[in-house]
C-alpha cells in the first residue's frame, strides 16, 4: 500500500477500543450511522468474555454467555439487535419454563420460573409463614426495578430534582445494599437465601450489593424467564461484527492499544503495542476502566479528584470456571435449567471467605450445559455427549493464585508449579460440588480444563480477572458509576464498569447509550420507535456453514471492507 493510501486508510472517525460486547455494540451501531469505524482488540477472537473456545474439534464452550434474559419478543436485546438490522439473524432459545434456574440447598430445591407473580407466589409456597415479609420485600424489588427501568439516566438537573416524586422507591433503596431490604423485611435466613440465590451472576453477597443492581437483575431474568442464543455465545459478537465491516467499518485483532492518545485535552487517536499510530477525533475505551484511566490515558490527564476517586473504586469478584466434555447426553438427566447448588443456607461465607483471599470450604457452584441449552448445534458436543461448565466465585488477588505482575504485564505465568497445583485443587474440588448433582460424573469426562480469574485478566486483561467490571455495591452503582461521556472531549468509556453495569444485557444497553452520546442523540428512545440504522440488506453473516468462530477470529491481516455508499 502506498504511504499516502496508508494513511487515508488509517483515518477514522473513531476508534473502538476492545471488542467486548459493549465495545461491539457501540461500533456497530456507529458504524451503521455512517462513521468510519475501527474496532481494535488484543486478543485473537473477538467478543471479550463473551467469545468461545473449541476442544478437540469436539466440544464448544462458553466463555460469558450461559443465559440471557428479556429475549422474547420486543425484549431488550432483540430490540437492540433489531436497531442494527439483525433481529432476524438471531435466534433466541427459552429455557425451561418450570424453571430456568434450579436452587438447589441442602434441604429445599426451589425453581424460579419467569414473572414476578409466579415467583413470589413460588416463594409463598415454600415459606407460608413468612408470607407478609415476601410480599414486601418481592413488592419492593418489583417496584425498584420498575423504576429504574423508567428512569433511564437522568438528562439533567431538572430529572435529578424530580427523581424523588417519579421514582421515590428508587431514590429511598438507591443507597442502601439487600441485606438492608432483607433486615427491613424481616425474612428469615432461608428465605433470604433462595432471594439471595442467583448473587452470583453479579458477584457479590447482600451485605455488599446494592439493591438496585439486584432488582434490575431479577427483573431482567423474570420477565421472560432464561434464553440462549442458538449457535452458541460468538453468533452475537460475529453478527456485531459484520454490521460494522458491512458498513465500511474493520475490526483487527492481536492489536493491543497501548496509548490513548490525547492532545491539547481532547482524545486524537490510539498507539498500538509496536508503535503503530491510529488517529481519530473520537476514541471509546470498552477496555477495562481502572486501566483505561491510569494505564492508556494516563494520570496526567486526569484531575485529582478522579484519581483518587479510581484508586479507591472496588472491583467485583471474579469466577473460576471448569470446562468439561461428558459423554454422555445430560438432557437425560438434566431439565433445560441451570442448577446452582448451595453447600449451606449461608450466602455470606462464601464472599466473606473470597474476599479474604481463601478459597472457601465449601463453594456454591454454578452448573449450565450449552449443548443442554442448544441441542441443534453440532459445533457444541457430539452427538450422545455434552458439555458442562461448572462456575464458583473466587478470589482475586495476584498472591492467592501464586502469581506475581499477572499476565496483562507481561507475567507468563501458566507453567508455575503453585499455580497448577491450586488451580488443579480448586477444579476438583468444583467437580466435587457438582456431583452432588451428578454423582457418576467423574466417570463420564473426556475433556478438562479449568480457567482462573488470571486466565481471564490473560484473555481479557480485566483488573482483578472480573468480567462484571466495578464491585455492584450501592456507593458505585447507578449514577455513582462512570458514563459514556468523559471529562476529555472525545474519550468515551463503555462495558462492565460503566452505568448500565456488567452483563450481556447491560453492555449491550451501554453500548447503544454511548453511541448515542458520541452522536448526540437518544438512540434507545429512537430504536424503542422502531428506527433501523444502516443498510440490512448488506449483512452477510448467518447461513448454513456459516461458523461464528471462524468469522470473528484471526482478523489481523484481512483488508478493510470497501467502504461503498458509505462515507
Ligand atoms: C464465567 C462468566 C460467566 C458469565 N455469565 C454470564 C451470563 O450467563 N449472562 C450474562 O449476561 N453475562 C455473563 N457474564 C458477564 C458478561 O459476559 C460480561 O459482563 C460482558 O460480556 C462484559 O462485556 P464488556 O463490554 O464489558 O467487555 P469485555 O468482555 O470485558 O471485553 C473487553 C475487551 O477489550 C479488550 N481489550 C482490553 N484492553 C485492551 C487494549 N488495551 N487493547 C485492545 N483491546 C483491549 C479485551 O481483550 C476484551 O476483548 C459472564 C462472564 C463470565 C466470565
Amino acid at each position: 500500500m502506498a504511504d499516502a493510501e496508508r494513511s487515508q486508510a488509517q483515518r477514522w472517525d473513531v476508534i473502538v477500543v476492545g471488542s467486548g460486547l459493549g465495545g461491539l455494540t457501540t461500533a456497530a451501531y456507529l458504524a451503521a450511522n455512517g462513521m468510519r469505524t475501527l474496532v481494535l482488540e488484543q486478543y485473537d477472537v473477538v467478543g471479550g468474555c463473551s467469545h468461545v473456545f473449541r476442544r478437540r474439534r469436539q466440544f464448544e464452550f462458553d466463555v460469558g454467555v450461559h443465559y440471557l434474559g428479556d429475549c422474547g419478543p420486543g425484549g431488550v436485546i432483540p430490540t437492540i439487535l433489531r436497531g442494527v438490522g439483525l433481529d432476524q439473524k438471531i435466534e433466541f432459545l427459552p429455557m425451561e419454563r418450570e424453571g430456568f434456574d434450579t436452587l438447589i440447598f441442602p434441604e429445599l430445591t426451589f425453581r424460579v420460573r419467569a414473572g414476578w407473580d409466579r415467583y413470589l407466589q413460588d416463594l409463598i409456597d415454600v415459606f407460608p409463614e413468612q408470607q407478609r415479609a415476601l410480599r414486601r420485600c418481592v413488592g419492593l424489588l418489583r417496584k425498584i426495578a420498575e423504576q429504574a427501568m423508567a428512569a433511564g439516566v437522568p438528562r439533567g438537573a431538572l430529572d435529578l430534582l424530580t427523581a424523588p416524586l417519579r421514582t421515590p422507591a428508587l431514590v429511598r433503596w438507591s443507597r442502601r445494599t439487600v441485606a438492608d431490604l432483607f433486615g427491613a423485611c424481616a425474612l428469615s435466613e432461608q428465605a433470604q437465601a433462595v432471594l439471595a440465590g442467583e448473587s452470583g451472576t453479579y458477584g457479590a453477597p447482600p451485605s455488599r450489593a446494592s439493591v438496585l443492581m439486584h432488582a434490575v437483575m431479577m427483573d431482567h431474568y423474570l420477565r421472560s424467564g432464561g434464553y440462549y442464543p442458538r449457535g452458541g455465545g460468538q453468533v452475537i459478537a460475529a453478527h456485531l461484527l459484520d454490521v460494522v465491516r458491512s458498513h465500511g467499518g474493520r475490526v483487527r485483532t492481536h492489536a493491543r492499544v497501548e496509548q490513548i492518545l490525547i492532545e491539547g485535552g481532547r482524545a486524537s487517536g490510539v498507539r498500538l503495542l509496536g508503535g503503530e499510530t491510529l488517529r481519530a477525533p473520537v476514541v471509546v475505551s470498552n477496555a477495562d476502566l481502572k486501566r483505561t484511566c491510569l494505564e492508556l490515558v494516563g494520570p496526567e490527564h486526569l484531575s485529582r479528584r478522579t484519581l483518587r476517586r479510581l484508586r479507591s473504586m472496588r472491583m467485583a469478584l471474579p469466577l473460576f470456571c471448569v470446562y468439561l466434555g461428558l459423554d454422555v447426553d445430560l438432557r437425560e438427566r438434566f431439565a433445560n435449567s441451570n442448577y446452582l447448588i448451595f453447600p449451606s443456607w449461608d450466602v455470606e461465607q462464601p464472599y466473606a471467605d473470597c474476599y479474604a483471599g481463601r478459597f472457601p470450604e465449601r463453594s456454591p457452584v454454578y452448573l449450565t450445559s450449552a449443548s443442554v441449552k442448544d441441542p441443534h448445534t453440532a459445533a457444541l458436543a457430539p452427538r450422545g455427549c455434552s458439555s458442562l461448565e461448572i462456575m464458583a466465585m473466587a478470589p482475586a488477588s495476584h498472591g492467592f493464585w501464586q502469581v506475581e505482575d499477572g499476565p496483562a504485564a507481561g507475567e507468563r505465568y501458566s507453567r508455575k508449579a503453585g499455580y497448577r497445583a491450586l488451580k488443579a485443587d480448586v477444579a476438583e474440588r468444583l467437580i466435587d460440588g457438582a456431583a452432588e448433582l451428578l454423582p457418576d460424573i467423574r466417570e463420564h469426562i473426556v475433556w478438562q480444563e479449568a480457567a482462573t480469574p488470571i486466565t481471564l485478566e490473560r484473555y481479557t486483561l480485566a483488573s482483578g480477572g472480573t468480567s462484571y467490571g466495578l464491585e455492584h455495591s450501592p456507593d458505585q452503582w447507578g449514577l455513582r458509576r462512570p458514563r459514556s461521556r468523559t471529562a476529555i472531549a472525545g474519550l468515551f468509556l463503555v462495558g462492565a464498569s460503566t452505568f448500565y453495569a456488567h452483563g450481556v444485557v447491560g453492555v449491550m444497553l451501554g453500548g447503544v447509550a454511548c453511541a448515542g452520546a458520541v452522536l448526540g442523540r437518544n438512540l434507545r428512545a429512537e430504536i424503542a420507535e422502531g428506527r433501523v440504522y444502516g443498510d440490512p440488506t448488506r449483512l452477510k453473516a448467518g447461513g448454513p456453514g456459516w461458523d461464528p468462530l471462524a468469522a470473528s477470529r484471526r482478523l489481523a491481516e484481512k483488508p478493510p471492507a470497501a467502504p461503498a455508499g458509505v462515507r
